[in-house]
């Protein structure tokens, strides 16, 4: 989505431009399925919402519609091996935890205000924050177990890493960047609002379409080199001359691409810094959403189940039922190790459990373990650990002679997201159309 709206953006003003993709489709993190009855769903990216307005922007130009996520009825949590419906935001909590949870967030969220967006190792307590991990915070500032295994799955929901592979200071930046937790955790008035009609693959497709030049598929980018006269880009199949080049890859990847002059030794560092979470997106499809016939929204949160999180996911028209569930973070690298088979019947078990009996009778499934895919090597997004921030923050834009840095990875606003991808491609065709390219960041 980076790539492709940066080469959008760049032709709207008269630059010719290629773009080289690794895979035999667009898309990268956003992928849909077609079950055998025909129903599309998305194994990827697929959720936009309020103030999101590049994603969505851009779905209107280009004629594709939104439809709401369904979100009526009771929820289900799991806390203790206990699996209880809730309404509301109380997520099921007992009253002392919830408040706790709630006197933490505000805390956290008066401490993310604080971070600015595009400089975030320039926050006045940046050098504490960065210097210790999420979870030492739990630990260190939290009283009851029970609370912090609240804030662990959240950050598991929002990261797909564990508390204790995050930074404190990149914590607050996303919550910051995406607009606080209870949009990042929302579904009406939050960021699991909406669903594009058709799967949101469509938004690639269409603008992969759209560019006058094709998209060069199947051509993984090995080398970049640069000099006075421009740049040189390799594939195997190809040496292509440019004037500029956009990398719109997530951080870690770019590693495996060849230099020339060799990256600066502070940016090499940061693409050892940026890990991606781990994620299993697996969808269940039933001959109908049963559970809304007992008045359930399909949503489920566990602490207790390898699948933490469940969603309705069927259709606008109901034409069948879907849930799907999310295996994340530690739990999605356990069940990696699984065959899909196995897997099917572990994800079907979590259903059964937190959705009721009625959950048995699959009609189909499907999942995918984004770290199993060597383009993306994991989900939703890279993440920052203790000291990234502060030591390296300022690589993470910073354009390199002819190069700039895009992908979702690189955004302020909406980090992580497709939102966030799309604003990242805009900034580094600007980028490339400006004299010299970008702004340099300050040093920390
Ligand atoms: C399971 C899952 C659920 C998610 N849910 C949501 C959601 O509901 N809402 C939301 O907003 N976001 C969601 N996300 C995150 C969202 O999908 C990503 O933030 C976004 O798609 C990233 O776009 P990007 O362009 O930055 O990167 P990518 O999509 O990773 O694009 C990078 C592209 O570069 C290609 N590439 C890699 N290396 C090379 C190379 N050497 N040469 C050439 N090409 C290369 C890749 O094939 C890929 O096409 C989810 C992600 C996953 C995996």
């Amino acid at each position: 989505m980076a790539g492709l709206t940066a080469a959008r953006e760049l032709e709207r003003t008269g630059v010719g431009v290629t773009v080289l993709e690794a895979r035999q489709r667009p898309g990268g993190r956003i992928l849909n399925h077609v079950f055998d009855d025909g129903v599309t769903v998305e194994v990827g990216g697929q959720w936009v919402g309020p103030t999101q307005n590049h994603v969505l922007g851009l779905i209107d130009e280009l004629g594709l519609e939104t439809f709401p996520s369904y979100d009526h009825g009771d929820y289900i949590v799991s806390i203790e091996g206990h699996v209880k419906r809730f309404s509301g935001d109380t997520f099921g909590l007992p009253p002392h935890v919830l408040l706790e949870a709630a006197v933490a967030q505000k805390r956290l969220e008066r401490m993310a205000a604080s971070v600015p967006l595009d400089q975030p190792w320039t926050a006045a307590k940046a050098p504490a924050w960065d210097g210790q991990t999420f979870e030492s915070w739990l630990r260190g500032n939290l009283r009851l177990e029970r609370t912090r295994q609240f804030f662990r799955l959240v950050t598991t929901a929002i990261f797909s890493a564990e508390a204790s592979q995050l930074s404190l200071l990149h914590f607050l930046f996303y919550c910051r960047s995406g607009g606080m937790l209870d949009r990042l955790l929302g579904t009406a008035g939050g960021a699991q609002e909406r669903r594009v009609v058709g799967g949101t693959q469509q938004v690639a497709d269409a603008l992969a379409t759209d560019l006058r030049t094709m998209v060069r598929y199947d051509e993984p980018v090995r080398s970049i080199s640069q000099g006075s006269a421009g740049c040189e880009v390799r594939t195997d199949a190809k040496t292509y001359d440019a004037d500029g080049v956009v990398v719109a890859i997530p951080q870690h990847l770019i590693g495996a691409v060849h230099f020339d002059p060799p990256l600066p030794p502070r940016r090499r560092q940061l693409i050892q810094s940026v890990p991606m979470g781990a994620v299993i997106k697996c969808i269940a499809r039933y001959d109908r959403p049963f559970w809304r016939e007992e008045d359930l929204a399909g949503f489920a949160a566990s602490l207790d189940h390898p699948v933490s999180l469940v969603f309705d996911n069927s259709p606008p028209d109901a034409a069948c039922g879907l849930l799907l569930g999310f295996i994340e973070g530690g739990h999605a690298r356990r069940a990696s190790l699984l065959t899909t088979e196995a897997r099917r019947e572990l994800v079907v078990g979590c259903f059964i459990d937190l959705i009721g009996p009625r959950a048995t009778d699959v009609v189909d499934y499907v999942d995918l373990d984004w770290a199993a895919e060597p383009w993306t090597g994991g989900c939703y997004g890279g993440h920052l650990g203790p000291g990234v921030w502060t030591q390296l923050g300022p690589e993470l834009r910073r354009p390199f002679e002819r190069v700039s840095w895009a992908g979702t990875e690189t955004a302020t606003e909406w980090n992580g997201y497709i939102d966030g991808a799309v604003a990242s491609g805009l900034r580094a065709a600007h980028e490339q159309l400006s004299e010299p390219p970008g702004v340099q960041p300050s040093d920390p």
